[in-house]
């Protein structure tokens, strides 16, 4: 399973604190009984595009001894299956569905201008199928506030707590997806 690293900082600060095991193992495992700390079990491999990166990370994954199941600890700028951080698609988010800009001006507030329109247009498709959930979820953490509809009324919510603030909340505590589960893939899986 995924569980969402303990971090705040920059990428490259966090690529240089993953190469210490011991910094951030955790103390008992998530998915059974077992309470003493994780085995470090190396690392797996993916790809990111950031505002001011585009490359390969790693993520650390630990082994419990007890049930034999992996954990991997998911820096919390990045999301599970998807290739961009959250910064990136908030921030085209923000600027299609709240300030009206154009997918192409979108896309440019996102620093990724050469991208194709498709793929704005698949993150606006998710988005707008998970706001309804989105803005419940989000009730605990934000004020109330008036929107004209609920993608609005989530994304204000979003905007107002911070992006990933809210997927740390959403994703620890609901195994909720910003953009939603796609059907492949299990929650807690
Ligand atoms: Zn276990």
């Amino acid at each position: 399973m995924q569980i969402l690293h303990p971090f705040t900082g920059s990428i490259q600060q966090y690529l240089e604190q993953i190469a210490d095991a011991d910094r951030y193992r955790p103390d008992h495992c998530p998915q059974c009984v077992a309470n003493y700390p994780l085995t470090g079990h190396g690392f797996y491999s993916r790809t990111l595009v950031d505002v001011t990166f585009d490359g390969v990370i790693r993520v650390r994954r630990y082994l419990c001894r007890f049930c034999k199941r992996t954990v991997s600890l998911l820096p919390d700028f990045a999301l599970p299956w998807l290739r961009f951080s959250i910064s990136v698609i908030a921030l085209f988010l923000a600027a299609r569905l709240l300030h009206g800009l154009t997918l192409a001006a979108s896309a440019r507030a996102a620093a990724q201008s050469s991208m194709p329109y498709q793929r704005g247009q698949f993150w606006i498709r998710r988005f707008q199928k998970q706001a309804p959930a989105l803005s419940l979820a989000l009730v605990p953490l934000a004020v109330p506030m008036a929107a004209a509809d609920l993608v609005s009324r989530a994304l204000r919510m979003l905007e107002s707590i911070g992006w990933i603030a809210a997927h740390r909340f959403l994703f620890s505590q609901l195994r909720c997806h910003l953009l939603g589960w796609p059907a492949c893939l299990v929650p807690g899986g």
